[in-house]
């Protein structure tokens, strides 16, 4: 039997990374496969499939509406125009020229990131804020509530926030200055899934836009992503997104998404138009969004924890190698197994054993994250049945070689 790579030509890895975009993201279930092929079959009005999406999302996230993007980044660039717009037509038609209108975004220095190309794609100016000497290791503060407020003026459109474990401030602060004046917070929440908790807690805390990835714990399509939060948003959103080459008195959205009595005339195609989702995408994110939230979360952590025992006793003892199962529920949802290696008894550094890895046939791809301390990490997220042992299997040849 051979499948569609190996008709290709292209060898599929190991990945002991995670679902990151390089490595192609996460391994869809068989359920979410079969519904995008269903939905494939079919044509409809992609717009009612986005507020019956909405429906969906709000359902399990508490916002009052919610969208299928292509992805968080997707999801901010979208979010940020819809900030800037409101529902005002004229504005949706003229960005990236945002001149004249609210085109300031705040963002703490300490959140930046380069995903935040997606924000400022939309012709805004990015106002910095606060200096995070907790990192560079000469302080112990970050930015502080206080300094959003001083950066806050009549031209801004929105706060970005990047939602981590250790994100300060906390993002409730936040709202609470932001909102003060008027002003929406946006939450990059890309990889904060699970726990299936936060699918709530930041519209919870108060935010007015979230954007999680679909393609990565959710394991939906890996060009999906959600974007939930304020109603009004989400129709600036949806206006900026979808194909609008229609007449204005053909033009029949459903009033929960879009609601034609808001508007004076219809925008053209938006800013958002280069992040196309199809109906597979759309079908695929609600099929995985749906089995990622009904999935026992102690079952899920069962079977990861399983795959990376099987990692490490199919490694064994490696000389110079201090092998380690991390498994603590209160820091985080993943178990990971980690390597210290130790270079002057192994005779490589720990990056000399990723490159080897990914080198080597099969590919493996392992966590580089701490390789500069001497750390190499495996993760479940995206390991098949079968793989952990020659995970283990390689590392304890790459070492011994
Ligand atoms: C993964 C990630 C993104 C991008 O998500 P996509 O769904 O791939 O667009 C954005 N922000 C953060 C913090 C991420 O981890």
């Amino acid at each position: 039997m051979t499948h569609i790579y190996e008709r290709l030509g292209i060898k599929p890895i190991i990945n002991a990374l995670g679902p990151a975009t390089r490595v192609s993201g996460s391994i869809m279930p068989t359920e979410v496969a079969d519904a995008m092929r269903d939905a494939s079959q079919y044509c409809v009005d992609i717009t009612s499939l986005q507020a019956r999406a909405s429906q969906i999302i709000s359902g399990h996230t508490g916002a009052e509406a919610g969208y299928v993007t292509s992805g968080a980044a997707a999801g901010l660039l979208l979010g940020t125009a819809a900030c800037v717009t409101g529902l005002d037509p004229t504005r949706m038609n003229r960005l990236p020229d945002t001149m004249g209108m609210k085109n300031r975004v705040v963002m703490a220095r300490s959140h930046r990131n380069f995903y935040d190309h997606a924000v400022r794609s939309v012709g805004i100016e990015l106002v910095e804020i606060g200096i995070a000497d907790r990192y560079s290791g000469a302080g112990v503060r970050d930015a502080e509530p206080w300094e959003y407020a001083a950066a806050i003026d009549e031209h801004t459109a929105a706060v970005v926030y990047v939602a981590y474990e250790h994100t300060q401030p906390d993002l409730a602060s936040v709202v609470a200055v932001a909102h003060e004046a008027g002003v929406p917070v946006i939450v990059d929440a890309a990889g904060q899934l699970p726990p299936a908790s936060n699918l709530k807690r930041f519209i919870v805390e108060g935010a007015d836009l979230v954007a999680y990835s679909g393609g990565k714990a959710i394991r939906g399509p890996q060009a999906s992503g959600i974007l939930c939060g304020r109603r009004d948003l989400i129709e600036a959103v949806a206006l900026q997104h979808l194909d609008l080459d229609i007449l204005w008195d053909q033009w029949n959205p459903p009033v929960e998404l879009i609601d034609k009595r808001h508007l004076p005339g219809a925008p053209h195609h938006g800013i958002g138009r280069p992040c196309k989702v199809g109906k597979e995408e759309i079908v695929g994110l609600l099929t995985a969004l749906d089995l990622f939230v009904q999935q026992d979360p102690a079952a899920r952590r069962a079977d990861w924890l399983t795959l990376m025992e099987q990692l490490l006793s199919a490694a064994g003892e490696i000389r110079g190698v201090e092998l380690a199962l991390v498994n603590d529920p209160k820091r985080s949802e993943i178990p990971v197994v980690t390597a210290q290696i130790d270079a002057d008894v192994c005779g490589m550094s720990a990056l000399d054993v990723i490159r080897r890895l990914q080198d080597g046939d099969p590919s493996i791809q392992a966590n580089p994250t701490h390789v500069r301390a001497g750390g190499v990490a495996f993760g479940p997220m995206c390991l098949k049945e079968g793989e952990p042992e020659i995970v283990g299997r390689r590392l304890r040849e790459v070492l011994s070689a």
